[in-house]
């Protein structure tokens, strides 16, 4: 029975990376008919927010994954949120301690800076130089007479350990590159170095997918898990397997901070969730070699750990935004429309939400969905219906109104006047005819008209346009556009 899990730390807004981790063991779990678990690694007071928290959850859910176990859903391993499992890892940091896995140093911050100096002067590893590993109860008592605290320290075996990366394969860590770790602060605080695993045991992890980031964390926690079980605590060392970096602009690593990172501009933006998801699991993984576009469904059925590549991924905006776009052509019309509603009765658009027109909306929007890439494009292709005057795009028209367009204009207008209004294709000869009187193809005769009606030189179908516009107005912005 597989079971992964995604651990997220509620710290700042949720990022491209992680949502690829979630999408990478969800799709796993799916996969292989096993249980997505979704737990909170809130043990940093410090950094972790509720607003990241409630973040979190949102995002997840407009991303439409759905957790088997974790907040909110519940689980038999309960709680999810680790700041309230704080007694558990308490318990197993004393287990550790009395069977000798663990011990307490009292070294300061700054002996262990002088002494890590000093190993590196002499070209010698610079971790944690086992200084505390065999005190005697008369030492450690010294140390507690002197007011020092302790933190709790892991005892690394001392041989290599070796294990198979899901996703790289071999890979052997000498003791030389893993020394004895912290677990629990002077403070008793635990640290992610004990609870990430402990939980993973607990919760009975069968498969840890996670960032390569995560990579030196491994050996560390493999051999904590050996210690687990002897202690009864855990059954089985999970597998691992680590996906590797994206790589943002210039080629550096895409950082949680960088803009391109952030989840929430690709909502804002309008990207479709499966559109999103498409594209992020192209980050180290690809469908077929010829197929860039799929659905969710489909990623799942598909979806293998061992296809991960090594390799870093290129973060890719134009990429990304093209497969968005041909989500957004999959959308039935129905859905197209709905989808695109948010974006034209919010706030932040040019007109007031009571001159948002349903009908016409309904009936423009099957000629817009070709059209956009993102959702937060449908208000620049549609305004022309719901603002008062088009937009005044100064380019636009620089470019469409030159000499003769006035005189164009008149003739399109006259004829437009008394074409019939419930058919584009005679709005349409109304235009032709207009520019051969005046020696104009249809292209250059209707470049004038859109620029008046819409305010742009580029939209949607011009003639559907005018017809969903209506006559009225649409006479009415060639006037003034002629005054
Ligand atoms: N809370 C950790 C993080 O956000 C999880 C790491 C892991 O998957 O082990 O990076």
């Amino acid at each position: 029975n597989v079971r992964v899990r995604f651990c997220p730390s509620p710290t700042g807004n949720p990022h491209v990376g992680l949502v690829r981790t979630a999408l990478f063991n969800w799709a796993f779990a799916r996969h292989h008919g096993g249980t997505f678990v979704f737990r909170i690694e809130d043990t940093d007071a410090a950094r972790d927010s509720e607003d990241s928290y409630n973040q979190l959850l949102d995002s997840l859910r407009w991303l439409g994954f759905d957790w088997d176990e974790g907040p909110e859903v519940g689980g038999p391993h309960e709680p999810y949120r680790q700041s309230q499992r704080m007694d558990l890892y308490k318990d197993v940091a004393e287990k550790l301690l009395a069977a000798g896995k663990a011990y307490n140093c009292y070294c300061t911050t700054e002996e262990l800076d002088a002494r890590r100096e000093a190993a590196r002067a002499a070209g010698k590893p610079s971790g944690y130089d086992g200084h505390c590993r065999e005190l005697s109860a008369e030492q450690a008592e010294a140390y507690r007479a002197e007011g020092r605290a302790a933190i709790v320290r892991f005892r690394m075996p001392d041989e290599p350990i070796t294990f198979t990366d899901l996703v790289r394969g071999e890979l052997t860590f000498t003791p030389d590159n893993v020394p004895d770790y912290g677990i629990v602060r002077a403070n008793g605080a635990p640290l992610y170095t004990l609870v990430n695993p402990v939980d993973d045991a607990l919760m009975e992890i069968t498969h840890v997918l996670r960032g390569e980031d995560l990579l030196s964390s491994t050996p560390r926690q493999i051999a904590l898990y050996k210690a687990l079980i002897e202690l009864g605590v855990a059954k089985e060392i999970p597998s691992f397997g680590h996906l590797p970096y994206v790589m943002g602009e210039g080629n550096k690593k895409l950082s949680k901070r960088d803009p391109q990172a952030s989840l929430n501009i690709y909502r804002e933006r309008g990207f479709l969730p499966e559109g999103l998801l498409n594209y992020l699991s192209l980050l180290g993984w690809s469908f077929s070699a010829d197929q860039d576009v799929f659905s969710i469904q489909d990623m799942v059925a598909k979806f293998d750990i061992g296809d991960v590549n090594a390799n870093p991924a290129r973060f890719d905006l134009k990429k990304a935004e093209s497969i968005n776009a041909d989500h957004i052509r999959m959308l039935d019309e129905q859905a197209f429309a709905a989808a695109c509603e948010p974006w034209l009765r919010a706030p932040h658009a040019n007109w007031s939400p009571e001159s948002f027109d349903e009908k016409a909306w309904q009936a423009i929007a099957p000629h817009a969905q070709t059209r956009v890439t993102v959702l937060s494009d449908i208000t620049a292709n549609v305004d022309f219906l719901f603002l008062d005057q088009p937009v005044e795009d100064e380019a636009s028209w620089a470019k469409a109104m030159k000499e003769g367009s006035d005189a164009l204009l008149r003739t399109a207008r006259e004829k437009l006047d008394s074409a019939d209004w419930t058919s584009p294709e005679s709005l349409k000869n109304a235009v032709l005819a207009a520019g051969e009187e005046h020696g104009l193809k249809l292209g250059k005769a209707q470049a004038p008209v859109r620029v008046a009606v819409t305010g742009r030189t580029v939209g949607l179908p011009l003639f559907e346009s005018l017809e969903i516009l209506g006559k009225e107005k649409t006479l009415a912005r060639i006037d003034a556009a002629l005054a």
